[in-house]
């Protein structure tokens, strides 16, 4: 590991001002995405902003009848908060079929968010990877690509991006509060949080340098029957080939986010309009200008069956 700095905020602001006088410095939260790629050297920050002591750990309403979850929040305390489980189920079901108990217990809200991909090439330094080292190359195009995205994929990047929770957060229409270096705020639809890859595979997201998430918010709870189904190799501690966060109203209408399939949360909100029409419908307009790979076609069938399970699930 490259040697680094360190340094414990005591306030957002002291963070963000941490951020502003250091070049290559990142946040560190529970640490157990960014520890690992800074032991590969993946990452290697000249500086680490420990935010634990920051005082983003609650869960409160909001005016407008939704919850604020604290950046801090740690995903087994935000899977097992009551007004979650009660009113945003997807969320919590999300969370659960996430990693670990061990690791949920450390992992937070924004972590959880900014979690980088698992392409097995980003991870092999031995490999060209334009997303590790932009301009290198991008080894998984013609290679394995079992896991790799089929929508919205670029010739610079097949990656997907890993996080359970992100697909309910897009289904919830969560929004993300940051606050900038000059200490200027501003709040960012989920969907716009997560770019595709394009040329740029390296800028995975519209936040700009040592801007800090402060906290999540969450909307009304709009009801519904909410499902979150997960499917991968092994029964726990394995990423999604495929998932689908759900909610379905008693009419049929409702929402879909589907996870494992692109660089971010992928939701088409054309697509949902088709729910009553059933699975075929909604994947047919949902998988609209997909581009497998010879390894992973599999997955625009997986999509369809996974969306057939979880939309006859919602009927009971
Ligand atoms: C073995 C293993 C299995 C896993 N399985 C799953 C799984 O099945 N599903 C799943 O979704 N995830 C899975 N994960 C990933 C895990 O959920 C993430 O590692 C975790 O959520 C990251 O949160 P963290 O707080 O530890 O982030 P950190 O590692 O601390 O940080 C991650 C990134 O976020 C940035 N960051 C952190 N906080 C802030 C902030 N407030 N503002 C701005 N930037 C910030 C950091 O700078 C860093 O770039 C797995 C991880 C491991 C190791
Ligand atoms: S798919 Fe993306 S992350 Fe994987 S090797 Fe190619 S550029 Fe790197």
């Amino acid at each position: 590991m490259k040697s680094f700095t360190y340094e414990k905020a005591n306030s957002p602001a002291a963070a963000a001002a941490a951020a502003a006088g250091s070049s290559n410095a990142r946040f560190i939260a529970g640490g157990t995405n960014l520890l690992d790629l800074m032991k590969l050297e993946i990452e290697t920050p000249s500086h680490l902003i420990d935010v634990n002591g920051l005082a983003f750990d609650k869960i409160e309403p909001t005016q407008e009848g939704g919850l604020r979850i604290g950046a801090l929040v740690r995903n087994t305390a935000l899977a097992a908060d009551e007004r979650i489980r009660r009113d945003y189920g997807l969320l919590s079901r999300a969370l659960l079929s996430g990693a670990s108990g061990q690791l949920r217990n450390k992992a937070t809200t924004a972590g959880n968010l900014l979690q980088r991909t698992r392409c097995p090439y980003f991870y092999d330094t031995n490999q060209p990877c334009n997303k590790r080292t932009p301009g290198s190359g991008c080894a998984a195009i013609g290679g394995v690509t079992r896991q790799h995205a089929v929508l919205g994929s670029s010739e610079s990047c097949i990656a997907t991006h890993p996080s359970d929770m992100a697909i309910a957060m897009r289904a919830l229409d969560a929004t993300v509060e940051t606050v900038r270096p000059d200490g200027t705020t501003r709040a960012i639809p989920i969907a716009d949080l997560h770019r595709l890859p394009g040329e740029t595979p390296h800028i995975e997201t519209t936040l700009s340098a040592g801007e800090l998430i402060t906290s999540v918010t969450l909307p009304k709870p709009v009801g519904g029957t909410h499902i979150y189904r997960k499917v991968r190799d092994r029964a726990s501690y394995a990423f999604a080939l495929v998932s689908v966060g759900a909610i379905v109203q008693r009419d049929g209408t409702g929402r879909v986010a589907v996870g494992g399939v692109a660089h971010k949360p992928w939701r088409v909100e054309a697509a949902e309009a088709e729910m009553p029409r059933g699975a075929k419908a909604v994947a047919t307009r949902l998988l609209d200008g997909a581009r497998p790979t010879r390894d992973n076609s599999f997955k625009l069938a997986l999509v369809e069956r996974t969306l057939a399970a979880v939309l006859s699930e919602a009927k009971g």
